[in-house]
């Protein structure tokens, strides 16, 4: 599957109640030969406004830890594994990771990373494919606020920038 094909998939998607709420989906967006695919939990406010994947606080964070790491945002997948926005920005719940969660697996299918990180309790939740090495860390809005996680998120970027030489 292309990820044009994807991406119209995900748009006419009513797997669960979400799309319901929300006023665009977010597919994700990146190079089909990015090397690395960035995982979050799903689209906040902002992103929910113009479809485009870690736009409000969380993203311009971490933007700041990848340019620190030496990563282009523009060479990486960024993606969530649920791609509509929630009510009042709760986090999804098990059906709807459920009904999502096979889009994140055509998308790795599709643009085959070397690695995908999984960023936060709701992205680790994501079923692994063989073959495929996944890297857990921080969701960027709690690595945002605790200076513990924080530090480990920075240092998880900097590891990955390490692994991909
Ligand atoms: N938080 C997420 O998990 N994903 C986004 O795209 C934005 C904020």
């Amino acid at each position: 599957m292309t990820l044009t094909e994807l991406n119209d998939q995900i748009r006419k998607c009513r797997k669960c109640r979400l799309w319901h709420g929300a006023k665009k989906p977010v597919p994700g967006e990146g190079p089909l030969n990015a090397k690395v695919m960035l995982v979050g939990q799903n689209p906040g406010a902002e992103e929910d406004k113009t479809g485009k994947p870690f736009v409000g606080r969380a993203g311009k964070f971490l933007n700041k830890v990848l340019a620190k790491n030496g990563f282009n945002r523009e060479e990486l997948f960024i993606t969530n594994i649920v791609k509509h926005t929630s009510p009042k920005n709760r986090k999804p719940l098990p059906d709807e990771i459920e009904a999502c969660a096979p889009y994140l697996a055509e998308q790795i299918k599709t643009v085959k990373p070397k690695i995908v990180v999984l960023m936060g309790t709701v992205a680790w939740q994501a079923p692994r494919l063989a073959g495929v090495e996944y890297v857990e860390t921080y969701h960027p809005s709690a690595a945002m606020r605790f200076t513990k996680m924080r530090k480990r998120f920075d240092e998880d970027f900097n590891a990955l920038k390490n692994a991909l030489v």
